[in-house]
């Protein structure tokens, strides 16, 4: 149901690769060549068996129609030095008899794309003979060249990188022993997928964050005017009322770094956290000590200031020297690993934020089902 790359179907044809060189961006400069590094081995792989042609696509960013600023251009540069032969074109259609190793322009230029019209998805598949989607960080989106080409080719094959994020996720949520889910980050809302199933899943779930201001608010402190969502409210109070395994902060940093004890004071009008406090980090740090598995997305305070920075950190540096198996996704807390330099001391760092998420919540992704409906529809050939 899920094929992984085979060689042999590679000789002489013209293949489409879908990957993810969304790579973060300072005025035309690429910051991270983390993405291209984790796709170059699928792309030596397939040139190996010797393709007719290769197509890469990619988005991005997010452009309003055709933005210089985010065009694939910028990427070509820096992965020429790679694929020296790779040529940058606008449309597919463009190549149709060529061969050689072509990179389209941000698929999200033509605004086809996210509406997943069949006109663009067939553009796509007259041009070509198998598809090769190698985007796990992707996955969640219902895009033509994600779910769209996915469901639509008569060939098709996921990439090892694909299947590695997909098999580091299943390694950590069939894992015995104590289970602890760190989840922190902007919203509540966003989150509660995951929120949910990591409550079936962990013995104990610990939280930082706009989750953790949240749920403290819910559970009758006033958090005044921390970064919390309004809406999820009632949604947290049914969560604290239905489970013991929320472990919520006992202290925090507010906006002039004061520790706040959450057990014994109360905040002053127009005060924030914007960091979880040291006892918190002690009490965490033993959860984390005693995991066998721990499963970490979200910063848990205001990342983007040096002021706040510390609590992330410090939950990254137990989790590196914790003994349990450990997996970390999403963009904000990988990038807060990375600056740390301790990626190789986790288990997984995974390239996704909502891939990731959609995948430890659901078990799922559309890019699953887009090819499993296809084969259930398929008629039975003789
Ligand atoms: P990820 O990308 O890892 O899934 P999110 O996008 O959910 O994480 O959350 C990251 C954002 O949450 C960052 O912008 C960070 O500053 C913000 N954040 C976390 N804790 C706080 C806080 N206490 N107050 C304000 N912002 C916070
Ligand atoms: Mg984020």
């Amino acid at each position: 149901m899920i094929p992984s790359l085979n060689p042999n179907s590679i000789y002489n044809k013209r293949v489409l690769l879908r990957v993810d060189l969304n790579m973060p961006m300072l005025d035309g400069e690429i910051l991270s060549m983390a993405r291209w590094l984790n796709v170059l081995p699928t792309i030596k792989r397939i040139l190996e068996e010797k393709p007719k042609k290769l197509v890469i696509l990619s988005h991005l960013g997010q452009p309003n129609g055709i933005e210089l600023a985010l065009s694939l251009l910028h990427i070509q540069k820096v992965i020429k030095k790679d694929l020296p032969g790779i040529k940058l074109i606008k449309k597919i259609s463009d190549i149709k008899d060529e061969g050689g190793i072509f990179l389209l322009e941000n698929v999200r230029f033509d605004e086809r794309e996210k509406t997943l019209d069949q006109t663009l998805i067939d553009e796509y598949l007259s041009v070509i003979d198998t598809v090769i989607f190698d985007a796990f960080s992707v996955s969640h989106r219902n895009h033509a060249s994600v779910t769209g080409i996915l469901a639509s080719a008569k060939t098709y094959a996921f990439g090892p990188l694909f299947h590695r994020e997909r098999k580091a996720i299943d390694t950590a949520l069939s894992r015995s022993g104590k289970r602890i889910a760190i989840l922190s980050g902007a919203k509540i809302s966003t989150k509660l997928p995951m929120i949910k199933k990591m409550l079936t899943w962990a013995d104990h779930v610990l939280v930082g964050g706009g989750i953790a201001n949240t749920l403290l608010h819910a559970s009758g402190y006033n958090m005044q005017d921390s970064l919390k969502d309004v809406n999820a409210i009632t949604d947290a109070r049914m969560m604290l009322n239905k489970t013991s395994k929320l472990i919520l902060p006992i202290d925090g940093l507010n906006q002039s770094e004061g520790i706040l004890d959450f057990e014994s004071s109360s905040m002053s009008q127009g005060d924030k956290i914007l960091d979880i406090g040291p006892k918190t980090l002690q009490l965490y740090a033993k959860y984390i000590d005693q995991a066998d598995t721990i499963i970490w997305n979200g910063p848990l305070g205001y990342y983007e200031s040096p002021r706040f920075q510390r609590g992330t950190q410090q939950i990254a540096l137990s989790i590196a020297s914790a003994s349990g198996y450990s997996i970390v996704g999403g963009g904000d807390s990988v990038a807060a690993i990375e600056d740390l330099n301790i990626s190789h001391q986790f288990d997984y760092v995974s390239t996704s934020g909502g891939a990731f998420l959609h995948y430890v919540a659901y078990g799922t992704l559309p890019v699953i089902e887009a090819v499993a409906e296809k084969i259930i529809h398929e008629p039975e050939t003789a």
